[in-house]
């Protein structure tokens, strides 16, 4: 399309582009990004880096940075990216209507929001089927009765994945409580912290440890493997969803937003609005195993209807709250020695 505007306004972007910065780190998002593509014909260009790379790199390109949307997958990242004026709040019907208020950021006074969540995952418990059964650890809490000495594996506390967890235990459980728990936690461990979500899981199985801390869709992803070896580890595996008879299990929020000096608004919204569509949002769950964060939306992934197919009791803490605690939660961890 050749308009005035374009002869006269080169440099204005023109919304047949959308540059993403994303923090997720799941294949099976291609088929969206090409979905996205092919139904509104704006194209694709994508940053991969991790939550904190993606922040520093906003932060160092200012108000020259080509960012249209960014994707993270921890909402205390949002969080900070929110508080630090890293996005752009904007007004959209079809997020406001799609995405409950408690998995979106709180609407400033002109009623403009800006983060929405797109998807979560509950961080469970797995354990060895021969070593336990899963009414001992009903709870987080029990992660850190002495009698599971040696017995557990996690990935590094300083992960977003546990900063989150820890900075909402703080908030149920306060500062000296889960202080004294991640010391706990220390004193359990099976092997000083290492490899991500699958390598806990993995381990569980080759009994090396007896019970792990996970993100939901990296035990539905082994659930739904199809190599021999993967389905055998499975079987010797069950899962908890802790604290279903009080606060509800941890979950965590990957969410999307505009950045503050995106050039392509409008393609940011509408790339925004897709992700929370009942199609895409059936992806997340079919395709990535993630809980859809819009209301209603139906999917049909085996291995997240063997987990009760999100049928479960899910703390709710402000995402603000779970933020502004993970500096105090990283002063704990250093205390404990938690890696
Ligand atoms: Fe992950």
């Amino acid at each position: 399309m050749v308009c005035a505007a374009t002869l006269t306004l080169p440099i204005v972007a023109q919304d047949r582009v959308v540059n993403i910065y994303s923090a997720r780190h799941y294949p099976t998002d291609e088929a969206l990004y090409s979905d996205f593509t092919r139904s509104t014909g704006i194209r694709i260009n994508r940053v991969d880096a991790d939550d904190a790379g993606i922040l520093a790199r906003l932060r160092a390109e200012g108000a020259s940075s080509p960012a249209d949307v960014i994707l993270l997958v921890d909402a205390a990242r949002l969080w900070r990216a929110q508080i630090d004026g890293l996005f752009l709040p904007i007004r959209s019907q079809v997020l406001e209507q799609a995405i409950p208020p408690h998995l979106r950021a709180k609407p400033s006074e002109d009623g403009a929001t800006a983060w929405f969540g797109l998807s979560t995952r509950a961080r469970v418990v797995v354990f060895d089927k021969q070593k336990f059964k899963p009414e001992e650890f009903d709870s987080y809490e029990k992660l850190a009765d002495p009698r599971f000495k040696g017995q557990l594996c996690i990935r590094s506390g300083s992960h977003p994945y546990n900063l989150s967890l820890f900075g909402a235990m703080t908030e149920h459980l306060g500062p000296q409580k889960t202080e004294a728990w991640l010391k706990g936690l220390v004193a359990n461990m099976a092997r000083t912290p290492k490899g991500g979500d699958t390598d806990q899981i993995r381990s569980v199985a080759a009994g090396e440890c007896g019970l792990a801390v996970t993100n939901t869709y990296y035990l539905a992803r082994l659930m739904r493997s199809d190599k021999a070896g993967d389905k055998a580890l499975m079987d010797r595996l069950g899962v908890v969803f802790p604290n279903q008879s009080s606060w509800g299990t941890h979950i965590n929020i990957a969410g999307g937003a505009v950045a503050r000096h995106a050039k392509n608004v409008d393609a940011a919204r509408r790339f925004l609005e897709y992700l929370a569509s009942p199609s895409a949002q059936r992806h997340f769950a079919d395709g990535n195993n993630e809980w859809p964060a819009a209301r209603n939306v139906r999917f049909d992934n085996p291995a997240l209807m063997s987990m009760g197919g999100g049928d479960f009791k899910s703390e709710i803490v402000p995402v603000s709250t779970v933020g502004m605690n993970q500096i105090r939660v990283q002063q704990m961890l250093d205390r404990v020695g938690f890696r």
